[in-house]
């Protein structure tokens, strides 16, 4: 049963009469006025706002790329239109036209949506359940959002297919080579297999081969930046510390902009079971906790900005004086500014010196194993290499649906991995455990893809020779700091240095540096991306939080 059916309710709440006027205090627009049919909202719109419904009837539908209108619901007096999409000024998901006999709605810009759900407890969480579970119900059922056309498994379909499923975008796939329609459309429009994968955008709009970038600039993922503006606070990484700084800083009045090269949740966001982040007694998909970080983070007003990767940090040098902006430049070469800069990027997974191993990146070798992932490489034989809690548990996630895992490791599990994950490796019987070797070359097949791979024991020099079509890389990782450029102290790994760990500087702002400050006044460091912290969700969350006291008293006049 879909959500839909099993949680509408919840998904379409009526408000009564006293829950109207409580709601109407927080609009100041006039109730408007829609002739039967008329458009109230189109699909794609960025910066729609949210109507309440005061007569008659609204028809929310939805239409995928290849123009398949449905009916999600009709909605009625006392009901508010809207979606996640619409806490963010994002393009919506859905569309909405007056019904048989006309309306009167009332419309809610995002701040005024967002006023409504921090300042009214009772209607604030009943808009936001049904704001994320409008959502869910989007991506669950067929028949919303984007239709992907190319062939699974491929690289840039995968990177696609990941980067829409990672910010929460529904997407269909459709395969070039079994499915009539897709072949249909692949003929009309001329493209050559160089030009795949095709993705039709719900508004028609059909791009070759997009970058993430232009894919996210078409679904409306990306958002309109003031480039004007000047920030509090920037936070460069989207992960579970800039998500937490972003919570905290915007739940208390600082303006905030986060900024994310790839999707919300970093490295979390691809776990497929966090089970010790407090709280959560049964565990936690990665994804699901970083999706309801970003709808916190979003209904305090922070804004998120996403896929944008920042190439610089422009700190202005010995003579900039604390009350002068920092300056972020983006790859795209645009300048954004803000008072104060959070560096939340945590971390990238470290590649083995394996050769060619480039060449199989997206055609067979993985850095986490996610629901997509785990759908390619069903039933058949895998490699995993890795020791540590996060090897643990994607061969945990992966073995129930593969044939066999081969799990490759240094040292003995119980050096690196945590006791239960240990054990729950031990009772699976579809995995080997090659202890004391490495991978040592990789094949691939006439078409490029990963088939198979050799390992070899470090004393014994023994070789194992395996055909398989998949390779997990669980390694540990680097930090993300080479947009930094040496502009803050780092130590000899790469991290970043905060407190009073690096070498003393004049201090231009006459004060000792805060916990979380790095050797630049006001900018922060926090979470896998500074040196010495705990490689875990929760001290990066910790470090969010804590980080937001230092920002107030950097940014108050000394
Ligand atoms: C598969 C896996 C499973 C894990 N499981 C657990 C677990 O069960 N429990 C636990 O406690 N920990 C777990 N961890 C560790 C945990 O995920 C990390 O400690 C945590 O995510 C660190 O958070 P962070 O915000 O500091 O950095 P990250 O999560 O690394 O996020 C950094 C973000 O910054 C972005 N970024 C980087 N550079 C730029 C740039 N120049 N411009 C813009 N954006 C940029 C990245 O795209 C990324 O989204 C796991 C890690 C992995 C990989």
């Amino acid at each position: 049963m879909s959500v839909i059916e099993t949680r509408r309710e919840q998904i379409f709440p009526v408000l009564d009469a006293i829950q109207i006027a409580a709601a109407r205090r927080f609009s100041d627009n006039e109730p408007r006025r829609f002739q039967p049919g008329e458009t109230i909202f189109s699909l794609g719109e960025r910066n729609a706002p949210a109507w309440l419904i005061l007569e008659g009837e609204i028809d929310i539908t939805r239409r995928d790329g290849l123009n398949r209108e449905a009916q999600i619901t009709v909605m009625g007096p006392g009901q508010f239109t809207g979606e996640m999409s619409e806490l963010s000024g994002r393009g919506t998901l859905a569309a909405g036209r007056a019904g048989s006999e006309g309306c009167v709605a009332i419309a809610f810009r995002a701040d005024q949506i967002r006023a409504l759900i921090i300042g009214s407890a009772e209607l604030g969480e009943m808009l936001m359940r049904a704001f994320i579970l409008r959502r869910v119900s989007l991506l669950q059922d067929v028949g919303a959002g984007s239709v992907l056309i190319g062939q699974p498994g491929t690289p840039d379909l995968s990177r696609l297919q990941n980067f829409l499923t990672r910010n929460g975008y529904p997407c269909t796939v459709l395969d070039v080579a079994s499915d009539p329609q897709a072949r249909e459309l692949v003929e009309q429009t001329g493209v050559t297999s160089a030009d795949l994968p095709l993705m039709v955008c719900p508004n028609g709009t059909v791009l070759r081969r997009p970058s993430n970038a232009e894919a996210g600039m078409c679904l409306g993922i990306t958002p309109d930046l003031d480039l004007a503006k000047q920030y509090d606070v920037a936070v460069v990484g989207g992960g579970p510390a800039g998500l937490a700084a972003a919570v905290y800083a915007a739940s208390e009045g600082l303006s905030v902009l986060v900024l994310d090269q790839r999707a919300f949740g970093g490295q979390a966001g691809t776990s497929a079971r966090i089970e010790n982040y407090l709280g959560f007694p049964t565990g936690i998909s990665g994804l699901a906790l970083a999706g309801r970080a970003f709808s916190q983070a979003q209904k305090f007003g922070a804004e998120i900005a996403i896929p944008l990767e920042v190439a610089h940090l422009d700190c202005g040098g010995s003579a900039r004086r604390a009350s002068e902006p920092l300056r972020l430049e983006l790859t795209d070469g645009r300048s954004l500014y803000a008072r104060s800069v959070v560096v939340a990027s945590g971390a990238r997974y470290r590649q083995p010196s394996i050769p060619n191993l480039d060449s199989f990146e997206g055609a067979g070798v993985s850095y986490w194993a996610s629901a997509v992932e785990a759908k390619l490489c069903e039933g058949e034989e895998i490699s995993l290499v890795g020791g540590g809690n996060s090897a643990g548990q994607a061969v945990v996630f992966l073995a129930p649906k593969v044939k066999h895992v081969h799990m490759v490791v240094r040292r003995p599990l119980e050096a690196t991995m945590s006791r239960y994950l240990i054990d729950r490796i031990a009772a699976l019987p579809n995995v080997t455990i090659y202890t004391g070797a490495e991978v040592i070359a990789l094949e691939g097949d006439e078409t490029g893809a990963l088939c198979g791979a050799t390992f070899r024991g470090l004393d014994s020099g023994k070789l194992y020779n395996y055909p398989l079509r998949h390779l997990f890389l669980f390694i540990g990782a680097d930090p993300n700091g080479d947009w930094l450029a040496q502009r803050v102290a780092v130590d000899n790994r790469g991290f970043v240095i905060t407190g009073r760990g690096f070498a003393p500087t004049d201090e231009p702002v006459g004060r000792d540096p805060l916990p979380l400050e790095t050797s630049v006044p006001g900018v922060f460091a926090i979470g896998d991306v500074r040196a010495g912290s705990t490689k875990r969700v929760a001290a990066a969350v910790g470090e969010g939080a804590a980080v937001v006291a230092q920002i107030h008293s950097a940014l108050s006049p000394v």
